[in-house]
């Protein structure tokens, strides 16, 4: 799989600037299926489905924000479905849960196992995912030093994105 190029330039990442987002979208539906017949799980019609619904847009969506839109193409369904896919998405790695907003967002590098930190805009709602190793690496001997072994090192920052900066 090809490694996913990073753009820190401030302003230029695709999180919060007007881009094409269909690449977006149909770059996260191949990583999917490639990391899913790799891993000999099954990408099934419901899971893809939700996880381009989640891919929307860059903000994450919450459960039932999901299942209206998921119902407009299968009318009365029901919650445990969405549940369910989130559930062997967020496994996969394929999305994060935002806790703060109990809302979910697509992983844009899902084939690297991890745990990310995400700035969240709280004037557009965009999250942008960073991999801080230092900062986890810190976070992680305070919390040794105090005999605390951190399992979940998810991280949520909220602030303004360059876009939103600009218009202030
Ligand atoms: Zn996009
Ligand atoms: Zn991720
Ligand atoms: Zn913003």
């Amino acid at each position: 799989m090809a490694a996913h190029e990073y753009n820190p330039v401030a302003g230029e990442d695709p999180a919060w600037k007007k881009h094409d987002h269909k690449a977006c979208i149909d770059q996260a539906i191949r990583d999917a299926e490639a990391i899913c017949r790799q891993r000999g799980v099954r990408l099934t019609p419901v899971r893809k489905r939700i996880l381009r619904l989640i891919w929307s847009n860059h903000q994450p969506m919450g459960a039932y924000a999901l299942l209206d839109m998921y119902r407009e193409h299968e009318p009365g369904a029901a919650p445990p479905t969405v549940y369910r896919a989130l559930g062997f998405l967020m496994e996969q790695g394929l999305v994060h849960r935002i806790a703060s907003q109990n809302a979910f967002v697509g992983c844009a590098h899902p084939a690297d196992h991890h745990q990310g930190q995400f700035l969240i805009c709280r004037s557009c709602g965009a999250a942008r995912e960073l991999h801080s190793d230092r900062a986890v690496q810190a976070l992680t001997d305070d919390a040794r030093a105090l005999g605390f072994e951190i399992e979940t090192p998810t991280i949520e920052l909220s602030g303004l994105c360059p876009q939103c900066r600009r218009q202030q």
